[in-house]
């Protein structure tokens, strides 16, 4: 008789973007002639840039002709593109790393979630409070996260390390010792940033216990303080510690196109055994390829045309954020985040909880958010809101919320 998966069961995950949905829709129909302000999903706007909508034209009609056509993508991506990636994103800035340690994939999310397999089911993972939950719920699925406490709501195997107001949102090296970390800079869900000195001491504390850094960095486009790292690869030994994921979602309006890369050196071995090379293996086994077109669409994206015109999308996102944030503290908020990164982190007024908050600013105003106790128990008592609106929304969202 089949079975399921039983830690499928454990999932608490997506009652947070349901619920929200659900409340929105109850809204809508009680209310059908506001119109509201949706500044809540983290999804971009803008669409796709000229030049990089030319690419894809082109390749489109490449695969219309036999002489051009193309089938199965190579399984760790095109060589045009993962040359693109080293000296657009490594090379250019002095970093090392060669176009075979690219993986290129469809997406963060698909690799930050599936990364895990290739480590033992007994490993300790850390995780920070709050958290894109992907990291957490995948390793749920994968029976390493132990059962959920309800009252805690946490789950009893995972580290939790607290991001808060007191250390910068930048969690303090755990009590228990972990295999396994998740970063991820400029953040999700806080939008603060962590700096370069900072992150070597995580680099160097993963080399002194063994562990390995699970870094996101999809939204390294957003940093505008030049002093902060772009790439772990910055640090010294993170070759031997660390692996990164990047995407194309948020730098080039790719959410829906659907490109990313995940990069592992051939230095990263543990125990003898090469990381890259299992990566390489499960790649190869489980995915067949992000598409032609869209490949040709993310080289598209390093074109000296291109990038200029994806260096404006950001600066329209990031003067939404400027503009929230300091609306915001002008009108007397507590406000982290938009300055490297296109969220906002707002504590909520008078103590109230992250739902009751999200509930006055729906019913009464109009706008919807993200509470941060969604994200982890240290999200309680914030909110997120997110510069991928228009700038129109932006202004209108502080008008009415200067309201309240
Ligand atoms: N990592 C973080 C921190 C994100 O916030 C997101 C999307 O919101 C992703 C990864 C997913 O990126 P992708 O669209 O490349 O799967």
């Amino acid at each position: 008789m089949a079975t399921i998966n039983e830690n499928y069961l454990k999932l608490q995950g997506s009652y947070l973007f349901q619920t929200i949905a659900r409340k929105v829709r109850e809204y809508e129909s009680r209310n059908p002639d506001t119109r509201l302000i949706k500044l809540g999903i983290g999804d971009v706007t803008q669409p796709i840039a000229p030049a990089i909508l030319k690419a894809l034209h082109r390749a489109v009609d490449e695969m219309g002709e036999a002489q051009t056509f193309r089938g199965y993508a190579p399984d760790l991506g095109y060589e045009f593109l993962r040359n693109a990636i080293v000296e657009n994103e490594y090379r250019s800035r002095g970093i090392d790393i060669d176009a075979d340690e690219i993986f290129v994939s469809d997406g963060a999310k698909s690799d930050c979630s599936s990364i895990q397999e290739i480590f033992h089911q007994n490993s300790a993972v850390a995780v920070c409070d709050p958290v894109y939950p992907v990291y957490v719920d995948s390793n749920v699925m994968a029976g390493r996260a132990g059962d959920y406490d309800q009252e805690k709501k946490l789950y009893g195997n995972l580290i939790y390390m607290p991001c808060t107001e007191e250390n910068g949102f930048v969690p303090e090296f755990p009590d228990r010792r972990p295999d396994l970390i998740y970063l991820c800079y400029p953040n999700n869900p806080t939008g603060e940033s962590i700096t370069r000195a900072r992150l070597q001491e995580w680099v160097d504390y993963a080399l002194r216990i063994g562990a390995v850094i699970l870094y996101d960095a999809a939204y390294e486009a957003y940093i505008g303080d030049s002093s902060l790292p772009h790439s772990i690869f910055e640090c010294d030994g993170a070759r031997r510690c660390a692996i990164e994921f990047r995407s194309f979602s948020k730098n080039a309006g790719f959410t829906g196109l659907r490109l990313g890369f995940t990069v592992i050196s051939k230095q990263l071995v543990l125990a003898g055994q090469s990381v890259h090379a299992l990566w390489a293996r499960r790649h190869g086994t489980k995915y067949n390829g992000a598409p032609y077109i869209v490949q040709r669409a993310g080289e598209a994206v390093y074109s000296s045309e291109g990038a200029g015109q994806i260096r404006q999308q950001i600066a329209t996102y990031m003067k939404n954020a400027s503009f929230l944030k300091t609306a915001l503290a002008d009108a007397g908020y507590t406000v982290y985040g938009g300055e490297n990164a296109p969220y906002i982190w707002l504590k909520t007024p008078n103590g109230m909880s992250s739902w009751d908050f999200f509930d006055l600013l729906l019913d009464r105003i109009g706008v919807v958010g993200t509470p941060g106790s969604g994200f982890g128990p240290r999200g309680e008592g914030f909110f997120r809101l997110t510069a991928f609106g228009t700038y129109e929304n932006s202004l209108e969202a502080i008008r009415r919320i200067r309201t309240l």
